[in-house]
């Protein structure tokens, strides 16, 4: 079909304004929670660090009839009939996948980072096996070891840390590598504000002869614009989510580099054959097709001009983020950022990272509670919070709003009176005025990629 035909047919935007109306009429209780949910992104400041704002081009795709669609299998070898388009969409989503990030594989079938960082480490480990990640506590994700996670049951996990300084201690992972010689490595945080050094993780690596993982979840959009180095061919595997950097669908990656073709442990095929093996049918049956083509989206998104600009913005944003708390005179982890993490020690400032993250909430500022190192309350109180770039920087905000944004932070955790770690009051004259100063920022920096939402007329 020609870009011409595409428009005056159209069917698609008939599809989806019919199966909205459709929603309204048959559904409207369903339908209210969708347009509030709606609203509430729009009017308030998200800062998960592990969240962004997707495009909607790529959200739409998650809509499709291609959902109706059955197709175990890769493309070119399905166990069903019916999937010529889908063969084209999810070879579409590998070729962007390898272009964006120039490597030589990509399995697109993970629904999450989590089942593609499990399918890596059951391809390279057997039940018992040694494995070494860094420590939640350090900034590591569930996934590399923790006793809550599968990964740290099924396989005997060790856990690397941080020097005085906060950065990861390179020199204390090769000493517990050397002593414990794991069979894989993983590299890669959810709450760590610096680069990572993936040469030298390899380089432990090849030590003693075990595989890398590298986990860019966090920082994959960062990798793609060249913000970040890339691990890909540094690590064995690298595995991301498409849904926090990378402003699509909600999903898994799994890409290779070099050593796409070395031979598996066993020596009966190649490591990224195993990969596909392991994806299907091992862990998965049929693949989400809408979620595939709204990674194919994200991915073409993200190595377009556009995405250049929102990355520059992400990092500079950060910067801005961490130099006004500073001012302010918080303790902020590394004293600094070099992607789009932020985390404050808020515990220093007399308040639990629980109370401050509901306090905030409360006021329209959306942020996460975050152990902070060598922390000393539980997961569910934490001493710190942590922030993030990747919302603030489609809405257009600049360097210099991040000096208004700390301000009324500041408002919100100088006034909250903290009775437990658990319980706070908090003024509710304050409350509505933070409440309406976000409220306009909001409205000045609009969700650039989002039709505003009717309220504001
Ligand atoms: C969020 C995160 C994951 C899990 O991602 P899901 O797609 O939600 O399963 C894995 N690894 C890291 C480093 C993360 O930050």
């Amino acid at each position: 079909m020609t870009m011409q035909e595409l428009e005056t047919r159209s069917d698609l935007s008939r599809f989806v304004q019919a199966a909205v109306e459709r929603l309204q009429q048959s559904d409207p209780e369903l339908c209210r929670i969708l347009q509030d949910e709606y609203e509430r992104q729009a009017n308030s400041l998200t800062m998960v660090a592990s969240s962004s704002i997707a495009d909607p081009s790529a959200l739409i795709c998650e809509a499709m009839p291609t959902m109706n669609v059955t197709a175990e299998g890769y493309p070119g070898a399905r166990f069903h009939a019916g999937c010529k388009h889908i063969d084209e969409i999810e070879n579409l989503a590998i070729e962007r996948a390898k272009s964006a990030f120039g490597a030589r594989f990509a399995n697109v079938q993970s629904m999450s980072a989590t089942s593609a960082n499990e399918v890596v480490m059951f391809s390279v480990l057997q039940p018992g096996d040694k494995l070494l990640g860094l420590d939640l506590d350090a900034g590591g994700h569930l996934t590399h070891g923790s006793k809550a996670s599968i990964s740290g049951r099924v396989f005997d996990a060790i856990g690397y840390g941080l020097t005085k300084t906060e950065e990861i201690d390179y020199d204390g992972m090769r000493a517990l590598a050397l002593e414990h010689r794991p069979k894989l490595i993983i590299c890669g945080t959810t709450a760590y504000p610096r680069r990572i050094d993936w040469e030298r993780f390899r380089a432990v690596a090849d030590e003693i002869d075990a595989y890398l993982l590298a986990d860019i979840t966090h920082i994959a959009g960062l990798v793609v614009a060249g913000l970040h180095p890339s691990p890909i061919d540094h690590a064995h595997f690298t595995t991301t989510c498409t849904h926090k950097q990378l402003y699509g669908g909600r999903g898994g990656l799994i890409l290779m580099g070099r050593d796409f073709d070395q031979t598996s442990p066993g020596g009966t095929t190649t490591l990224s054959n195993l990969i596909q093996k392991r994806v299907f049918p091992y862990f998965q049956g049929a693949p989400n097709q809408s979620a595939i083509a709204s990674k194919a989206r994200g991915l073409a998104w993200v190595q377009g001009a556009e995405f250049k600009e929102v990355a520059q913005r992400i990092v500079s944003l950060s910067k801005a983020l961490a130099q006004a708390f500073m001012d302010k005179g918080y303790r902020v982890i590394t004293g600094g950022t070099d992607n789009h993490i932020v985390v404050v020690d808020v515990l220093a400032a007399g308040i639990t990272g629980v109370n401050a993250e509901k306090a905030l909430e409360d006021c329209g500022i959306v942020v996460n509670k975050n152990r902070i190192p060598y922390d000393v309350k539980p997961p569910a109180v934490t001493s710190g919070i942590r922030l993030g770039t990747n919302g603030l920087a489609i809405r257009k905000m600049q360097p210099s709003d991040m000096i208004e944004c700390v301000d009324l932070i500041h408002e919100v955790l100088r006034s909250l009176q903290q009775t437990t770690d658990t319980s706070y009051r908090l003024d509710p004259e304050l409350r509505a005025s933070v409440t309406r100063s976000i409220r306009a920022i909001c409205e000045r920096r609009p969700i650039s990629t989002y039709p505003a939402p009717s309220s504001w007329s």
